[in-house]
């Protein structure tokens, strides 16, 4: 297809019908394949075949969404899976080993955090977190010997933090790693992490990407841009694969090497798959994504300017208020528009914040972000209510904070809605 402007390809890309074909992309409820031979099916399990096998190694309807993912995010490959947390899951055991380290930002989601410290390393993977503000040789100091990736969110969720990309991308070439960065928050139409030195992109799709709050699911995009012989770090890249007769992937895929070890190995193996019905309804929350992000942006920047000149507000975090920390790094990389999450914290500590949100009428409480609802949520009273307090603010989460996900509704609602809240406090 021709290389269409990205809102153009929110639309068209990863699926496009022929004559008298239907018009949307057909939602393929199925989980096997018949063939009429048995050499055929050996091609498949050669890997010299692409036709679909087995669904949990893919399918039709997520093959049109990962062909969109792709494309929206100028990868070469794309594999979809079950969730946000079994993309950032397969994407590390891909590159890592028992013994092998991962260097993380530590302003990363709290579930991804909790994947590297407690569960990967159960299975012998360390992760040194650092601040990811740091200056780059604090951060390459950090580095070991077996350091085999660095990972970081383009925007934190729900630090808010921006990525310094040139910095990373030039730590990630030194060290010989590959650069991945979930792009949940920012969404390929504010953020091509792929053009600005990442090599793979990571989403939790159950956000943005869907953006209506149906389905959970999860995205690993190929950038084709890494050199897996550049050192020997990488064996599974470079070296036969004995389950499957000894194919070296990075030798019969190229560009796309990474992703068909995940599909062909870590789908095979763990079986995370998305489900046909999650990739139709995510394949068409993308082709609005483009309206979504402009107007989920431009209403958080209003809500944003609104809380800021509240006197019941004590603070407000919005990359793109004038006065915020990552503000020209958000200029820098996110043109477009901040995304749409916030936040703040009224004047009155824990009490004030848990109060407000139960005055709220238009906007729901909900554990969750990215959808066309205002959300709101008191971090402090519920995800992080197993927590000390000193826990608490060890990961950024004051007493009064309040993570707010501006939704598409009106402007004006959603900040009376707010204003009628707060006189209430
Ligand atoms: N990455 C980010 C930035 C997230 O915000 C989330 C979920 O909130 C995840 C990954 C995990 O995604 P999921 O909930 O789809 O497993």
């Amino acid at each position: 297809m021709k290389d269409y402007k990205i809102n153009t390809k929110c639309i068209h890309s990863g699926y496009r019908a022929e004559s008298g074909q239907p018009q949307v992309p057909p939602l393929v409820q199925n989980t096997t394949y018949r063939y009429y031979n048995t050499e055929d099916v050996a091609k498949l399990f050669d890997l010299e075949s692409t036709d679909f096998m087995y669904s949990r190694l893919g399918s039709p309807t997520p093959g049109y969404l990962e062909e969109k993912m792709a494309d929206l995010e100028g990868g070469t490959a794309a594999i979809a899976t079950s969730s946000g947390q079994s993309a950032n899951l397969i994407t590390m055991l891909n590159l890592c080993h028992s013994g092998d380290h991962i260097l993380a930002a530590s302003s990363i989601y709290g579930g991804t955090y909790n994947l590297f410290a407690v569960t990967l390393k159960k299975m012998g993977i360390e992760t040194t977190f650092f601040d990811q503000d740091l200056p780059m040789d604090e951060i390459l100091a950090l580095a070991q010997e077996r350091t085999k990736v660095i990972f970081a969110e383009s925007l934190g969720n729900p630090a808010l933090t921006v990525l310094d990309f040139d910095k990373f991308s030039k730590i990630s070439q030194s060290l010989g790693v590959p650069l991945v960065v979930d792009n949940t928050l920012a969404s390929p139409v504010l953020c091509r992490p792929l053009d600005l030195g990442a090599h793979i992109v990571t989403h939790s799709t159950t956000k943005y990407a869907d953006g209506h709050a149906t389905c959970v699911g999860g995205m690993v995009i190929e950038g084709g841009t890494f050199d897996w012989t550049q050192n020997d770090k990488f064996p599974g890249m470079v070296t036969p694969d004995e389950s499957y007769h000894g194919i070296v992937y990075n030798e019969k895929f190229g560009n796309m090497a990474f992703c068909v070890k995940l599909r062909a190995q870590m789908l095979r193996d763990l079986g995370c798959a998305m489900s046909p019905m999650n990739a139709f309804l995510t394949f068409q929350g993308l082709e609005t994504l483009h309206l979504r992000m402009e107007r989920h942006s431009e209403n958080a920047m209003k809500v944003a300017q609104y809380l800021e000149q509240h006197p019941r507000v004590d603070w407000v975090s919005y990359p793109g208020l004038k006065g915020n920390p990552y503000y020209d790094l958000a200029q820098k990389y996110l043109p477009k528009g901040k995304s749409g999450v916030l936040s703040f914290g009224v004047k009155g500590g824990k009490e004030a914040g848990q109060k407000l949100l139960s005055h709220l009428e238009l906007s729901s409480i909900v554990v969750h972000v990215g959808d066309i609802r205002t959300s709101v949520l008191h971090p402090a009273s519920t995800t992080h209510r197993q927590l000390s307090e000193e826990a608490q603010l060890a990961g950024g989460i004051k007493p009064e904070l309040i993570r707010l996900s501006v939704g598409i509704e009106d402007v004006e609602d959603i900040i009376e809605d707010f204003d009628q809240a707060l006189a209430k406090l």
